[in-house]
């Protein structure tokens, strides 16, 4: 498909339908106790984003690679879960448990995703760092994304975090270009060089967002084809932000 630039005219969509979905994705993260289901987040989440005039991304998105489409609005992955966790009425969410919460929104023909993890309650003090290095890693990722940079130094940014905490980095699912459509060129890894792969230039829009997990790298897909799963059912976080790439500071299209 090749990268494709926005024009100013895209970008100034993108930046509103950015705002949109921090807010949204914000409210619906504030909803989250113990006792709620993630179906119930799934539905506020779908509400908020119509209630906008806007449409739900992933809601009958059918990926690369899938047969089904995706049944949902908001990808609701819990503790071991990694990511595209399919929302479900059975899904009730208890104290100490990690979520990922993953939205996107199409706003006047353009596309912004957004991820983060938050708590169920009071959790671990190990799920705590888990939560907040992953977090660091994602802006750290961002602090990189700048005309003249590349794709590598995202990564190799992303990476040097789960090291430290030898974390695993879940490799076969990454970041990517997004805004005409969900997922566009570049693929943007969590792992990487500096000086490597694609050049970032102005009016590039990628979505970063790093997945750790506390122990292995290997994850698994559930029968359902969605949900990834860590290989060894220890916990996984995920945080992302659409990023618009300027001649100077990058852009959070998605930042509240
Ligand atoms: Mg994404």
């Amino acid at each position: 498909m090749g990268i494709i630039i926005k024009n100013t005219e895209e970008i100034e969509i993108l930046r509103e339908g950015g705002k949109r979905l921090a807010r949204i994705l914000d409210m619906v993260a504030k909803k989250v106790v113990p006792g709620i289901s993630a179906k119930e987040l799934d539905v506020y989440a779908e509400k908020l984003i119509r209630d906008g005039g806007d449409i739900p991304a992933f809601l009958n998105y059918t990926p690369g690679g899938h047969v089904k489409p995706y049944p949902a609005s908001l990808c609701v992955s819990v503790n071991n879960q990694v990511v595209h966790g399919i929302p479900t009425a059975k899904t009730i969410l208890k104290e100490g448990d990690i979520v990922s919460l993953d939205l996107g929104l199409k706003h006047k023909g353009l596309f912004t995703d957004h991820a983060v993890t938050v708590a169920v309650g009071k959790i671990s003090k190990k799920d705590q760092e888990l939560l907040q290095i992953t977090r660091e890693s994602l802006y750290a990722g961002i602090a990189e994304t700048r005309g003249g940079n590349r794709v590598g130094d995202i990564g190799a940014a992303i990476q040097e975090f789960a090291k430290a905490k030898k974390y695993g980095i879940v490799k076969i699912l990454s970041g990517h270009g997004v805004g005409k459509y969900i997922h566009e060129d570049p693929f943007v890894p969590n792992y990487g060089k500096r000086g490597t792969k694609e050049k970032l230039v102005p009016g590039m829009v990628i979505a970063i967002e790093p997945m750790f997990n506390l122990g292995t790298d290997e994850v698994v897909l559930d029968k359902d084809g969605y949900t990834f799963r860590t290989a060894d059912g220890l916990k996984s976080a995920h945080f992302e932000h659409t990023i618009l790439i300027t001649d100077g500071e990058p852009e959070i299209l998605t930042a509240l």
